[in-house]
C-alpha cells in the first residue's frame, strides 16, 4: 500500500472549505508543468492561492492530498456542460480532482504507478466504477485542455490502458481471496489445454506481472502464450523443481508470493 500524505493548504481562493455533498466521479488531470513536483504545487497553491486547484498531486514520491476529500476544489470550469450531462453535476461540486506530476526529474513510472493506485483507491473508497466514473479533464473541456491524455501519451500510455490498469488494482482489492486458494485445490497440475476459472486466474496473475497483456485476462484456456509466459515467470523465479510451462503448486505459490509483495508495496 502506498502512503497518502495529507498535508492541507491553508484556506483561501484555492481552498474554500465548502463541503462536497457526495463524490460521484473522479477527474484525472496532469499539471502540464514539466518537472514541478507535488510539493512544488503545494507551495504554489498554499502561498499564491490561485482560484484553481485540485485535491491531490502525485509524483514519484508523494501522493499528496492538499485539499480534504470532503471539500470542493476548483479543477473544471463551472460553465462547461459535459460534466453535468455525464454525471448530473458540476465536477467542482461532486468530483475529486487528481493531478499527475511529470517531466524533469520526476520518474514517470513511479509517478504513474501511484496515480493508477490512487484512482483505484478512490473508486473503492467512494464506491465508484473505474470504467464509468473516471473522466479525463480533456473530455470535460476539450477546447482548452488535453490533460492527462497528452502527458500519458508522451509515455506511450493510452487512456484505455490507464483505465485498464486502474481496473486491475481495483479488482485485486475487491478479491483478496485469490491468495487464499488452498493446497487441496492445486493437487492437479494446470497446463496446456486446460480450461476454466483457474486458468483465468493464472492469466490474471501473468498480466498483473507484465508477462502477458491485459486482453488475455478473460481467456479461460491454457494456450501456447500461457506456456511461454509461465516458463518465463518460472525462470525469473528460479524455482527449485521447475515444471517448465506447467503451473504446479510451487509455481502457484510463487505467483501468490510475488503478487502479494507486488501488491503489498502498492496497496
Ligand atoms: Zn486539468
Amino acid at each position: 500500500m502506498y502512503n497518502i500524505t495529507r498535508d492541507y493548504i491553508r484556506l483561501g481562493n484555492s481552498r474554500s472549505g465548502q463541503k462536497i455533498q457526495r463524490v460521484r466521479f473522479i477527474v484525472s488531470h496532469d499539471t502540464g508543468n514539466p518537472g514541478s513536483t507535488a510539493y512544488n504545487n503545494w507551495s504554489h497553491f498554499n502561498n499564491n492561492q490561485p482560484s484553481a486547484s485540485a485535491h491531490t498531486f502525485i509524483d514519484d514520491k508523494y501522493i499528496l492530498e492538499m485539499i480534504p476529500l470532503n471539500e470542493k476544489a476548483w479543477h473544471v470550469q463551472y460553465n462547461k456542460p459535459i460534466d453535468n450531462r455525464m454525471f448530473g453535476d458540476d465536477a467542482n461540486d461532486a468530483a475529486i480532482g487528481v493531478e499527475l506530476c511529470w517531466g524533469g526529474k520526476i520518474n514517470f513510472q513511479e509517478a504513474y504507478k501511484r496515480y493508477v493506485w490512487y484512482h483505484a483507491y478512490l473508486c473503492k473508497t467512494f464506491n465508484l466504477d473505474p470504467r464509468k466514473h473516471i473522466v479525463a479533464h480533456q473530455t470535460l473541456d476539450p477546447e482548452r485542455r488535453s490533460d492527462p491524455i497528452n502527458a500519458l501519451k508522451r509515455h506511450g500510455i493510452t487512456w484505455e490502458k490507464f483505465i485498464n490498469d486502474v481496473v486491475y488494482h481495483f479488482q485485486w482489492e475487491s478479491k483478496p481471496k485469490v491468495l487464499g486458494v488452498s493446497k487441496g485445490d492445486l493437487t492437479v497440475r494446470i497446463q496446456k489445454g486446460d480450461k476454466g476459472e483457474m486458468v483465468k486466474l493464472i492469466h490474471f496473475f501473468l498480466a498483473s506481472l507484465g508477462y502477458t497483456q491485459t486482453k488475455h485476462v478473460e481467456i479461460d484456456e491454457y494456450q501456447d502464450f500461457t506456456v511461454d509466459a509461465v516458463r518465463r515467470f518460472q525462470e525469473d523465479q528460479k524455482l527449485r523443481k521447475p515444471t517448465p510451462g506447467v503451473v504446479d503448486f510451487e509455481t502457484f505459490s510463487a505467483f501468490a508470493k510475488v503478487l502479494h509483495v507486488y501488491y503489498k508495496d502498492r496497496l
